[in-house]
């Protein structure tokens, strides 16, 4: 795509889209803002959209649809079996993914439940570039395991690296041998590793592990969820398809898979998923579960009109000022908040904006959860909500101990079509006046503390009345404002 130039000189990610619908948004006084904290158990996931100003949790599910998806919606055609949607959204799965048969699902973990009950049993292993927390915890409930295959870099925070989701090729070949191919399903390549700041693999990196899966006839599974941007990123960073266009790479990416999964909530920017393939045989080997956990084949436990959006929404990745517009709205707020110091993942990847929480609070030990306290700072001082990824989102062992976790990020999502470059600015703002007082921010305990997922329903106290100190700043500096 050509990027647009401004004559000032300046470097701005110039919005392809007009907004026909809006919503309104609340920006809720600070005082509010610390007594929803406080209702809340300092969890943003706990908060009310009513008390939330830009809503940065996530990008599953929240981005905007178009015109085009939202008039395919009115024509759904509601059948239980052998509706017309699931033939349109068929024909579009095959033009844009090059996968002849499809198999529908209603969400993402709906597909790695699938792929988990027909291939992993007790003692197998599934290598992959990094895990996701749904892939993993599917994995594992039918006794897998999984090897996380990265390289170094991809943990540096502060690289310039353009391919950290990379799979380690000399770690796969000397894990498939340890442990042996015929353990070893399938390989699982995830696009843009979303856990570790949704950071794209290279096409030549996909080769090199198609190369080892065929030497060995294990088979290549690709979670497609966020295949889009990996696949604009390409474009962007691997000099080979610096020509070339979203079409290509798309069909050059899912060509080299045996079998792609994704979640439409994120992937054409609908609800629902699918598993897709050519391979007749795999098709055979998934298709009996559909019925069996999802509902007829034609739909898959999704809503027909949400199969009309997913149709036209897939089309829409190949359009690359659509796809572009997240991708190019993050690149723009990482290199702000860089150019002030303010410490974030890089380079930019793709579905948000990671915040290093280890650096900007590193007076905050890693057992106090500094990027769970940085994200209840960032939401009283400006009613951004956004999602811990850290210690906090990890499990105790049987023994009770706590996993420190690799890396302590605060995400700020950017859902696709959603944000305008005036409320990035605003994020921009708030952050920087946060990053000068962080001294202000302190840790979190648990008070409730649920067994499984914690972090999504558990409540949490400050140590010390460290909200109310830095709410007394915050109005000190800005007055009236909220
Ligand atoms: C979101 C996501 C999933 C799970 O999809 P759901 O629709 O939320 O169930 C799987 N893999 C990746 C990479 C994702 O980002």
């Amino acid at each position: 795509m050509q990027e647009i130039k401004f004559y000032s000189g300046e470097n701005i990610p110039l919005e392809l889209h007009k907004v026909r619908i809006v919503q309104k948004l609340h920006l809720v006084s600070v005082e509010r803002r610390l007594e929803a904290l406080k209702e809340g158990g300092f969890n943003t996931f706990r908060l009310s959209t009513k008390d939330v100003f830009l809503d940065m949790l996530t990008d599953s599910g929240t981005n905007a649809m178009s015109d085009n998806q939202l008039a395919a919606m009115m024509r759904a055609d509601d059948a239980y079996a052998g509706s017309q949607s699931f033939d349109r959204l068929q024909k579009s799965v095959e033009h844009v993914l090059d996968k002849k048969y499809l198999l529908p699902v209603h969400q993402g973990r709906a597909a790695e439940n699938i792929l988990s009950v027909a291939y992993v049993k007790k003692g197998s292993l599934i290598p992959m570039n990094y895990h996701f927390t749904t892939a993993m915890a599917h994995i594992t409930d039918k006794g897998g395991q999984i090897a996380e295959l990265l390289y170094d870099e991809a943990y540096v925070i502060n690289s310039s690296c353009p391919f950290k989701g990379n799979m380690n090729i000399e770690k796969l070949e000397e894990v498939i041998r340890t442990h042996g191919a015929e353990n070893i399903p399938f390989i699982r390549m995830e696009a843009s590793t979303n856990l570790i700041g949704g950071q794209p693999f290279s096409i030549q990196n996909l080769r090199d592990v198609r190369a080892i899966a065929d030497k060995y006839g294990i088979r290549l599974v690709l979670d497609a969820s966020l295949l889009g941007e990996n696949a604009y990123l390409i474009l962007q960073r691997e000099e080979e398809f610096r020509n070339s266009d979203m079409a290509t790479v798309v069909k050059a990416m899912t060509g080299l898979a045996d079998l792609c999964y994704f979640s439409a909530r994120k992937l054409s920017s609908s609800r629902g998923g699918g598993i897709c393939t050519n391979d007749i045989k795999i098709f055979k080997e998934l298709e009996a579960f559909i019925p069996l956990y999802e509902g007829f084949l034609t739909y898959g436990g999704m809503s027909i009109r949400e199969v009309e959006a997913m149709a036209v929404g897939l089309y829409e990745v190949l359009d690359e000022s659509s796809i572009s517009q997240s991708p190019r709205f993050i690149k723009y707020l990482v290199e702000q908040l860089d150019s002030k110091d303010i410490p974030v993942v890089k380079p930019a990847g793709v579905l948000g904006v990671h915040v290093d929480a280890m650096n900007f609070c590193s007076h905050i030990p890693q057992q106090q959860y500094p990027a769970g306290a940085l994200a209840a700072a960032l939401f009283l001082i400006s009613g951004v909500r956004g999602m811990e990824r850290g210690t906090m989102s990890n499990q105790r062992d049987e023994n009770g101990v706590e996993p420190m976790s690799d890396m302590e990020l605060l995400r700020l999502a950017v859902p696709r079509r959603v944000f305008t470059l005036s409320q990035i600015k605003y994020v921009e703002d708030r952050l920087t006046w946060l990053f000068e007082n962080r001294h202000l921010i302190g840790g979190l305990k648990f008070v409730e503390e649920p067994p499984v997922l914690r972090f999504f329903m558990g409540k949490l106290a400050p140590l010390s009345d460290w909200p109310e100190k830095l709410m007394a700043k915050f109005k000190e500096d800005f007055g009236n404002s909220l």
